[in-house]
């Protein structure tokens, strides 16, 4: 037999890509800046420590919630209701809600007429208040009824000492508000 010589197959060599260097030019312009403080070290033994202080604003939207709030500042506690007649649930909703939880249609004012006049449902001691609670402690957080509602909201009892069923009247803290739901509280009606 004749072996049949074979030939190698040629390799295709894969073309060589030509690059083409850029020259790098960095301008001062365009380097990366640091824009920080620069730290401070601590300590040096046994690790490093540093001091990196940090702080954060917090921006926050109350959306539809938003007349609550403008009425606190004047003094007016407002609620939501729904509007829909064919909706069970025809009470009002402190704190408000953009839409109906029963029937989800657009919740519509009320606001209630001063004075508000509610009585503690329950309360508790807070002593160790969590981290963003700008009240000073001791204080009573009360849940109060308030005639009309479907809700037991909550709120703070500005001085006294509470006890189930007590009388209590809504007060608001328009001088200097802090545009936040700190700014209504209640106060003892009787003792
Ligand atoms: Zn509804």
């Amino acid at each position: 037999m004749v072996k049949k010589k074979t030939q190698p197959k040629k390799k295709v060599q894969p073309k060589k890509k030509i690059q083409i260097k850029k020259k790098v030019q960095a301008t001062k312009k365009e380097e990366i800046k640091f824009i920080g403080k620069v730290t401070k070290i601590r300590q040096a033994e046994p690790a490093t420590v540093i001091e990196w202080p940090r702080t954060m604003t917090h921006i926050h939207t109350y959306g539809m919630l938003s007349p609550f709030f403008e009425g606190l500042r004047i003094g007016e506690l407002r609620a939501t209701f729904c509007p829909n007649n064919g909706c069970p649930e025809e009470r009002l909703w402190i704190p408000p809600r953009g839409h109906c939880p029963d029937c989800h249609t657009e919740m519509a004012w009320k606001t209630l007429p001063n004075p508000v006049i509610g009585t503690i449902h329950t309360f508790t001691q807070v002593v160790y208040a969590g981290t963003g609670i700008e009240l000073s402690t001791p204080y009573w957080q009360v849940d109060v009824e308030i005639p009309g509602l479907a809700t037991i909201p909550k709120s703070y009892l500005l001085y006294g000492k509470p006890f189930i069923g007590m009388k209590v009247k809504a007060g608001f803290r328009t001088k200097k508000p802090t545009n936040t739901v700190l700014d209504y509280h209640w106060v003892p009606l009787e003792t």
